[in-house]
């Protein structure tokens, strides 16, 4: 199965606006980088669904039998609230806030992430590089920008100059926008500014007296700006050169945009074979952001605690809703849609908790065949996932009339279409049979009374090592423990 039509895989590439058969550049080694989140607060459901879309890139390329790295960063540092190099740095302004260390900001929301991602059953990234931990490489990179002539120094600030780099690239080539276009949508220079140009970008910015998170550098104290981090840390895992580079469509027109011209500028190649970006979670057609408010937290889904949730939806009902629509389509968020994705999810595995009842005939009257080549070519056309789960249900459909004996499977149909069924639903597109894994259900409820007995007793003989222990590795699991008045409660 693994083997069938490895290389039939055809992916839209912004930068060619066209779908493109995909051609690893050292087969079968893929390198893959997606642009990770800035954790200076919690991660929405929007940003979820931007990562739940390449963990099912990622485990398509996995299953087709692709070597993937897979690089996702997390966005620590060098974050202004403009975009435009302005306005105050969001970890130093939320440490404030929450009256906390940046670096205890970074670390709370770094493990929120995690948790959230591991609740909707995505895979951990081969690495996942920080900004912080990769001062020395930004440095680097710009000391060769400014080598090379594409960066410029203003009193310990370093701007990267736009007009220069247009002379001989193309640098709106992401966005298929000229760069007269690109200038007249930006404000024109005053004399506060110490750019020379209205697009010219920060690469490293200096500190203020206040500024909490600084470094030094060849330039005085300062620290990056945020485009810098993830053109050194993709290249410094991955290669000048490597294949797919990912992110929300909201970063194309600066983020990515900036990222091309910094690896252009430092090494003159292209950094990126293909660009995959991923549309936008909407709340009655609103994009969800940080900054507009209507944002959902996934915990907020899953226990239903928000004004515009009727109830809570479990994490397999959110990631099967988000695999019902394309990830280059905008995804609407409602209360109905939610509510027949679980309709649809519980169908799902229903059917397949069926497959073993099937009584085998001697003769088939379907091919499952033909459903498993439907199922890949609806991957292998640019990873279409709401045509994949029609052709599951195809499989519903013969499940469920095999049994009524409507329709007859050999026993060699069957074993094909538990195959099928387990590489589609539970592989690439990453499902759990919530029932199965019991989140919530009799068996986790009962391991996780046994395990709080054990901590209590080895607590009332003072073992404080076991009880630490097992605390600690539960709440690298993903489980909270809080001791309240009434007795231990956990969560997920
Ligand atoms: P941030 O933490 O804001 O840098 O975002 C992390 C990732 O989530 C980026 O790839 C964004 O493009 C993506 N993202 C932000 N908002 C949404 C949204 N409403 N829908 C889908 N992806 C989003
Ligand atoms: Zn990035």
């Amino acid at each position: 199965m693994q083997d069938s039509k490895p290389n039939s895989l055809v992916i839209y590439n912004t930068l060619s606006r066209s779908k493109e058969p995909f051609e690893a550049i050292n087969p079968p080694f893929v390198g893959m980088y997606v642009c990770g989140p800035t954790v200076y607060s919690d991660v929405h459901l929007g940003n979820s669904r931007t990562f739940i879309s390449f963990d099912i890139i990622y485990r398509y390329l996995l299953h087709l039998g692709y070597k993937v790295r897979y690089v996702r960063n997390i966005t620590d540092a060098g974050h202004l609230e403009g975009d435009n190099d302005e306005g105050d740095d969001k970890f130093a302004k939320r440490a404030k806030l929450e009256q906390l260390e940046p670096m205890e900001i970074v670390q709370k929301y770094t493990v929120g992430f995690h948790n959230v991602l591991r609740a909707f059953n995505t895979l951990p990234p081969s690495i996942e590089p920080t900004a912080t931990g990769h001062i020395l490489e930004q440095i680097e990179m710009i000391k060769e920008i400014i080598k090379n002539g594409y960066a410029y120094e203003v009193d310990g600030t370093i701007y990267f100059d736009v007009e220069k780099y247009s002379q001989e690239f193309n640098y709106g080539a992401l966005t298929n926008r000229k760069l007269e276009d690109l200038l007249e949508g930006t404000r024109e220079l005053d004399g506060q500014d110490e750019k020379r140009g209205r697009l010219d970008f920060a690469l490293w910015i200096k500190a203020k007296p206040e500024t909490l998170m600084k470094w030094p550098s060849p330039w005085g104290w300062g620290f990056p700006g945020w485009h810098i981090e993830c053109s050194a840390m993709s290249s410094k895992y991955l290669g000048e050169t490597f294949d797919i580079h990912g992110g929300g469509m909201d970063l194309q027109a600066t983020h990515h945009t900036n990222e091309i011209a910094q690896s252009q500028a430092c090494s003159n190649v292209d950094p990126v074979k293909y660009w995959v970006h991923t549309n936008m979670l909407t709340v009655n057609g609103v994009r969800m952001s940080k900054t507009a408010g209507n944002g959902f937290l996934p915990e907020e889904l899953f226990t239903g605690n928000h004004r515009l949730l009727e109830r809570g939806y479990s994490p397999m009902t959110v990631r099967f809703f988000m695999c019902q629509s394309h990830y280059r389509s905008t995804l609407d968020f409602s209360n109905e849609a939610l509510q027949a994705a679980e309709k649809g999810y519980k169908r799902l595995m229903e059917a397949i908790s069926k497959i073993d009842k099937i009584e085998p005939s001697d003769t088939s009257s379907v091919s499952i065949d033909e459903i498993k080549n439907n199922c890949y070519a609806a991957m292998n056309d640019d990873f279409n996932t709401p045509t994949l789960i029609a052709h599951l249900f195809d499989s519903v459909r013969v499940i469920n009339s095999a049994i009524d004996k409507t329709e007859t499977l050999t026993s060699d149909d069957i074993v094909a279409l538990k195959t099928l069924m387990s590489t589609f639903v539970f592989e690439v597109l990453g499902l759990l049979d919530e029932a199965d894994a019991g989140v919530g259900g009799e068996v986790i409820d009962g391991l996780m009374s046994l395990i709080l007995d054990i901590r209590k007793s080895s607590r009332e003989k003072k073992d404080w090592a076991t009880s630490d222990l097992i605390r600690d590795q539960l709440q690298k699991l993903g489980v909270q423990v809080k001791d309240t008045k009434d007795g231990t409660e956990w969560r997920l």
